[in-house]
């Protein structure tokens, strides 16, 4: 079996036609390791209130996905982010994950359909464009749940995802992203609460081992707690990650998503 593939591969090789950019391995531009991007969900006061300030300190630029009906919270504070430069991406109106979690038993994916999620994902890229004056690109998944119905009726929302966004980020994945690989519509979303600066670090250098694209996701931000980015460690990562030496690419999603998008040829559809 695995002479008839090698044979295959090696007529492929010299098939004319075929693209070589195709069998290249995939670099990061000047001559970075690994590409990071830090992100933070459902636009949590504290993103503002401790985040902002933390991250201007540091000349960082995060992605903020925002559940919209929380954007009122911080208005003032959210137009100030997207003045200091970070990303706005989609995070729907309302959060629908599984009903099995009790917070969204009255909003449930398992209730939905495809067109309620359209609504979610267009209503909440309104609000975003009339309270902050800018078109997301991007996507996060909310609880990284994918799907809309129960069982023979269930449908994914991926392809919706897909139409409209650059990348639609997942949530809980136990990888980071392959460059060379992945779906922009699926990229892995790596949880960075409640973890140490070395923990997070060591996150960061495993994907460097394999050239990876590490999307790390976090919600409040403060002291270490259930679902809070450490602020002295997201302080220490920010500073490994701008230190030249560890030649490290950190980004917003959307332009670690652009640069992959280009690469492959794409990114000519509009979005
Ligand atoms: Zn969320």
């Amino acid at each position: 079996m695995s002479g008839v593939m090698n044979l295959a591969a090696v007529f492929l090789l010299l098939l004319p036609g075929v693209p070589a950019a195709r069998a290249q391995p995939f670099h990061w531009p000047r001559g970075h390791r690994a590409a990071v991007s830090l992100s933070f969900d459902d636009a949590r006061a504290s993103q503002i209130d401790i985040g902002l300030g933390l991250l201007r300190e540091h000349a960082v630029k995060v992605t903020f996905f925002v559940e919209t009906q929380n954007l009122g919270q911080r208005l003032e504070g959210w137009k100030r982010a997207v003045a200091d430069g970070h990303e706005i991406g989609n995070h729907t109106m309302t959060h629908p994950c599984t009903g099995n979690y009790a917070f969204s038993r009255h909003n449930a994916l398992e209730d939905y359909t495809l067109e309620k999620i359209a609504a979610e994902l267009d209503g909440a890229n309104a609000e975003i464009q009339r309270l902050l004056g800018v078109k997301p690109r991007t996507f996060a998944y909310p609880c990284g749940q994918k799907f809309v119905g129960r069982g023979l009726h269930v449908r994914s929302y991926v392809p919706l995802v897909a139409e409209r966004f650059l990348v639609g980020r997942g949530y809980l994945d136990e990888s980071a992203n392959d460059p060379s690989f992945c779906d922009l519509a699926q990229a892995m979303g790596t949880p960075f609460d409640d973890l140490g600066f070395e923990q997070m670090k060591r996150l960061v250098e495993e994907a460097a081992r394999d050239g990876r694209w590490v999307i790390f996701v976090g919600h409040d931000i403060g002291q270490r707690g259930y679902q809070v980015t450490d602020a002295t460690a997201l302080a220490k990562l920010c500073d490994y990650l701008k230190d030249p030496v560890n030649r490290l690419w950190l980004g917003t999603v959307g332009e670690i998503g652009e640069y992959l998008e280009r690469q492959r040829g794409g990114a000519s559809d509009g979005r």
